[in-house]
C-alpha cells in the first residue's frame, strides 16, 4: 500500500507557509487591535457537544462529522467548528456567567465533505466570539473586526450580506408561514428538504439543491414577520454599520448552516471563488450558552476559512511577504564552514531580524547559484585566503553588477545592517 495523505487533508508545504504565517499574523494583530484574547480548545470533543450545539438536523451533524468510539466506548468527534468548544470551555471554567468576554481562536476544523477548491475535510478557521453583550453595538463591533481583517489582508470587492433570523415569537410565526408555503410545493422539494420541512423547516432555506433553491426564492421573508423588538435590534446594527461606513446588502435567504443562530446573521462573499464564495460567516447565538447548560448569556461571533482567504488573495494577485534568506554564508572549504557557522550565530545575535542561512555542500559556484535561486539578497563568501586574513566578501544578488565588498569579520554585522536597510 502506498502511503499518502487522506482525501481532503492537505499538507501545507514550505512554499506556502509564508502566506499562512502572514494571514495568521495579520489576524493576531487585528484581534489585538480590538483587545480580543485568544482561547485554545482541544480538537477532539464528545460528539454530544456538537449534536446539542449545532443541531441534530443540520448537514454538519447529519453527514459531515468525523466521529468514532474510543477505547472506553465514548463517542468522540473531531471538531467541525469552534463555537461549541468555546462555549463548553467558557462554561467549564466559569468565564461566562455575569461576565463579558471577547475571544478569538484559530486552528483546524474537520468536516467530511466532498473535497473541491475551497472545500476540504481538514480546513482552518479564524474566529471571534463575544459573550455577555446583548445590544447591537457588539454585533457592529465583531462585523467591523471582520471588515478590518479582510482590509488588512488587502482583499477587495467583498460583499457583506446581512439578515436577521429574529427570535422567540417572531421566529415561531415565521416557521409557521414558511411551513405553509413549502407544503404548497412539497412535490418539487428534494428528499432532505421534505424531511426537514417537518423537523426543521428553516434548514430548507439553506438547501444546496438547485430545484429547491428555485422554490425558496419566492418564500416569505423573515424580515416581514419580525417583532418590534427584533426589528429595533436589526435597526441598531444597520445604523451602527452605516456610522462606521461599512456597506452591506440585506439578504433574507441567509440562515447559516448551524442551528444556534438568532437575530443578526451575516456573510462576507465574493464572486471570485465559484461555489465556495463565503470567506467569513457568523451571527448572534443568544440561546447557545443556556442550551449547553449555562445561565443564559447573549453571544455573537464569526468564523473565516483561511484556505478561502488565501485563494482569494492569490486570485486578486496580492503579493506575499518574502521568506527567502537575507544572507547566505558560503564557505569554500571545510575549515571556512566551521568559521562561518560561528559567524552565522554571531550575526543572528547582532541582526535578530535577518534571515541567515549557512550554505552546506557543493563547490562555491554551485553554492552561489543555489543562493541566488533561493532568492537570497546577499552571499557572504569565505575561502582559505579570507579566513587567514579574518575577512569575507559580501556579494549582492540585488545588484549583481556591483563589485563585491571585502569586510573584516569584526565589522561585518555593522556593514550588513547598513546594506540590508539600503538595498531592502
Ligand atoms: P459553506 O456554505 O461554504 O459550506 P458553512 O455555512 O458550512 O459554509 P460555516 O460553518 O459558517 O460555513 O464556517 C465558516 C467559514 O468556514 C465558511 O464561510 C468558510 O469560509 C469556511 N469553511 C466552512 N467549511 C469549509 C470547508 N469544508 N473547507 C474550507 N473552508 C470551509
Ligand atoms: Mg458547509
Amino acid at each position: 500500500m502506498k502511503l499518502q495523505s487522506l482525501r481532503g487533508f492537505n499538507d501545507i508545504l514550505p512554499g506556502e507557509t509564508a502566506v499562512w504565517q502572514h494571514v495568521e499574523q495579520v489576524a493576531r494583530d487585528t484581534f489585538a487591535a480590538y483587545a480580543y484574547q485568544e482561547i485554545r480548545t482541544p480538537l477532539l470533543e464528545q460528539t454530544a457537544l456538537f449534536k446539542r450545539a449545532i443541531g441534530e438536523v443540520t448537514d454538519v451533524v447529519e453527514k459531515e462529522m468525523f466521529s468514532f468510539d474510543d477505547r472506553e466506548g465514548l463517542n468522540l468527534s473531531l471538531r467541525p467548528e469552534g463555537t461549541a468548544s468555546c462555549v463548553r470551555a467558557g462554561l467549564e471554567h466559569g468565564l461566562l456567567h455575569n461576565q463579558q468576554q471577547r475571544l478569538w481562536y484559530a486552528g483546524p476544523m474537520f468536516r467530511h465533505e466532498r473535497p473541491q477548491a475551497g472545500r476540504y475535510r481538514q480546513f482552518h478557521q479564524l474566529g471571534a466570539e463575544a459573550f455577555g453583550m446583548p445590544g447591537p453595538e457588539i454585533d457592529v463591533e465583531v462585523i467591523a473586526l471582520s471588515a478590518r481583517l479582510l482590509k488588512r489582508l488587502g482583499l477587495r470587492d467583498l460583499t457583506l450580506e446581512l439578515n436577521s433570523l429574529g427570535s422567540g415569537d417572531s421566529r415561531a410565526r415565521y416557521r409557521a408561514a414558511l411551513t405553509t408555503f413549502l407544503e404548497g410545493h412539497i412535490d418539487a422539494l428534494d428528499d432532505d428538504s421534505k424531511r426537514r420541512l417537518v423537523s426543521n423547516p428553516l434548514r430548507v432555506l439553506d438547501s444546496k439543491v438547485p430545484t429547491t433553491q428555485a422554490i425558496v426564492r419566492d418564500a416569505p421573508s423573515l424580515l416581514d414577520a419580525m417583532s418590534a423588538e427584533d426589528r429595533a435590534h436589526l435597526d441598531g446594527v444597520q445604523q451602527g454599520l452605516s456610522d462606521l461606513g461599512i456597506d452591506y446588502v440585506m439578504n433574507p435567504r441567509i440562515v447559516r448552516g448551524l442551528d444556534y443562530y438568532s437575530h443578526t446573521v451575516f456573510e462576507w462573499t465574493t464572486t471570485e471563488l465559484g461555489a465556495q464564495g463565503t470567506v467569513c460567516a457568523g451571527g448572534r447565538y443568544d440561546g447557545l450558552v443556556a442550551q449547553l447548560g449555562g445561565q443564559p448569556s447573549p453571544a455573537i461571533g464569526w468564523a473565516s476559512g483561511i484556505e478561502r482567504l488565501i485563494l482569494l488573495m492569490k486570485a486578486q494577485g496580492l503579493t506575499l511577504p518574502d521568506a527567502a534568506p537575507d544572507l547566505v554564508l558560503c564557505p569554500a572549504d571545510p575549515d571556512s564552514a566551521r568559521t562561518l557557522q560561528r559567524l552565522a550565530e554571531q550575526l543572528r545575535d547582532d541582526l535578530p531580524n535577518a534571515r541567515v542561512q549557512l550554505s552546506l555542500g557543493g563547490k562555491l559556484k554551485a553554492q552561489l547559484s543555489r543562493a541566488a535561486k533561493a532568492g537570497a539578497r546577499f552571499a557572504v563568501v569565505m575561502g582559505e585566503a579570507e579566513r587567514q586574513d579574518g575577512k569575507v566578501h559580501v556579494k549582492s544578488f540585488v545588484h549583481p553588477e556591483a563589485a563585491d565588498q571585502t569586510v573584516a569579520i569584526d565589522g561585518l554585522a555593522v556593514a550588513l545592517a547598513a546594506r540590508l536597510n539600503l538595498e531592502g
